[in-house]
């Protein structure tokens, strides 16, 4: 039987270069996961996924190399550990990503991330967008990630702990970087959901199949959008706040963090099962997986025995891969638009990093779609295309971004060979 890859992209579900094997990708709130469902999403890699997860950098969870014949299976586990890959993939409201890795102000945006998933999600009114919609929640601006969600929400502290947020849209990546404008300043959590409603009532109306809100921005302008979304009616409507006992459940304020670093987001279901029962122990039963690939804890206890535990588990005297923080995609090693393998890269690239150079953020995608956000790295890398020699093989070339003070990074070299990317990482010393 032929498998049908495009309707199989609304469960979360891509093709992957392998013949017969496809990528299953989970949606986690906030990147929030309990230790239950960590030993369950464990157990399920070790069972259809060669015992192996990857972290994105949207804080959610893939499994590669499941076989087709046993995605209905994952579907049906997954779905008893009370977790959701719909809308993971596809024309769909994808996983609401968090910062703030579990930190100050983190119940907060699990509390809205947790309503906006339950929102969109599996809610037929948005699943037939014309591409993916991004929504991010931010505590602060300066880390730039709501410039490039069709959805940026900023928090802003308000009166008696709540927040307001200011709302970002129409950013992207991919090849064609656009960062989002401010729509509105301060809005309140009542009206969240109903706005955002408006953005993508508007964006299913103008968008052409296959484009993203920010072609709308740049086809419409921003005023005349502005214009369209706050003319819906649901542009201006207040919910009224939840009745019942809180949504969030990570350990709160000032509970300190601690984190489990994970190149490239990569770890075994072994490694994910001692995690779980880490965060049983001391973590309050719950961990997020971070935008940046890595594993967080709140502590509520005995911070000192929770970090000897994380030593004794082998996340202390890291090697220097895990030390530099790089945001990897998983390239050719699993990824069909993979023009490389940007592990291997990356771990080149560590290689001929000197202090300065580890000490800066970096990122690399295998293509330009430019899934772990190059543009938002200090360094950043993304392959450019493929250039085929005089004895017919192909090699990759590379584009670096570079942060300038404000916005998104821009190309500081284009199309450089391994060499050439490698001599400029020397050069930061
Ligand atoms: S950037 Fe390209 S290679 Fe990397 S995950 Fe995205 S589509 Fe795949």
């Amino acid at each position: 039987m032929t498998t049908d890859w495009q309707a199989l992209r609304i469960e979360g579900i891509y093709r992957q270069p392998h013949e017969g094997f496809a990528m299953q990708r989970i949606k986690l709130p906030a990147g929030l996961l309990s230790a239950e469902q960590a030993h369950g999403v464990a157990a399920i890699a070790g069972e259809f996924a060669r015992s192996e997860l990857h972290l994105t950098t949207r804080g959610s969870i893939e499994f590669h190399w499941v076989s087709t014949e046993n995605l209905g299976k994952v579907k049906s586990r997954l779905a008893a550990l009370g977790l959701t890959s719909r809308g993971a993939c596809g024309g769909a409201v994808r996983g609401v990503t968090c910062a703030g890795r579990g930190g100050v102000g983190f119940p907060l945006m699990e509390t809205v991330a947790r309503r906006l998933q339950q929102q969109f999600t599996g809610n037929p009114r948005f699943e037939r967008l014309p591409k993916k919609f991004k929504i991010g929640i931010f505590t602060q601006e300066c880390d730039r990630s709501h410039l490039i969600q069709d959805v940026g929400l900023v928090a802003k502290p308000g009166d008696q702990g709540s927040s307001n947020y200011d709302v970002w849209i129409g950013g992207g990546l991919g090849r064609e970087p656009q960062a989002g404008f401010l729509l509105e300043e301060r809005v309140t959590q009542g009206r969240l959901i109903p706005l955002i409603e408006a953005v993508l009532q508007v964006y299913g109306a103008h968008a052409a199949a296959g484009k993203r809100l920010k072609h709308v921005v740049r086809e419409l302008g921003e005023e005349r959008l502005r214009e369209l979304i706050m003319a819906e009616p649901s542009a201006t409507e207040e919910l009224s706040p939840p009745a019942g006992l809180p949504d969030s459940f990570l350990p709160g304020d000032p509970a300190p963090a601690l984190e489990a670093p994970l190149f490239a987001g990569e770890l075994s279901a072994d490694t994910l099962a001692r995690l779980a029962e880490f965060s049983r122990i001391h973590g309050g039963g719950w961990m997020v997986v971070t935008p940046d690939q890595n594993i967080t804890f709140r502590i509520p206890g005995d911070v000192e025995a929770a970090s000897q535990e994380l030593l004794r588990l082998g996340f202390g005297g890291m090697e220097k891969e895990e030390q530099v923080s790089f945001r990897i995609c998983p390239g050719s090693h699993e990824c069909r638009m993979g023009l490389t393998p940007t592990r291997d890269v990356a771990r080149q690239v560590i290689a001929a990093m000197g202090t300065v150079a580890g000490a800066l953020r970096w990122a690399i995608s295998g293509c330009l779609n430019s899934c772990a956000q190059p543009q938002l790295a200090d360094q950043g890398i993304a392959v450019s295309g493929l250039v085929k020699g005089d004895d017919g093989s192909r090699s990759p070339r590379f584009d670096l971004y570079r942060l300038p003070s404000e916005g998104l990074g821009l190309p500081a070299a284009r199309n450089l060979t391994l060499e050439e990317l490698l001599a400029q990482v020397r050069e930061l010393g």
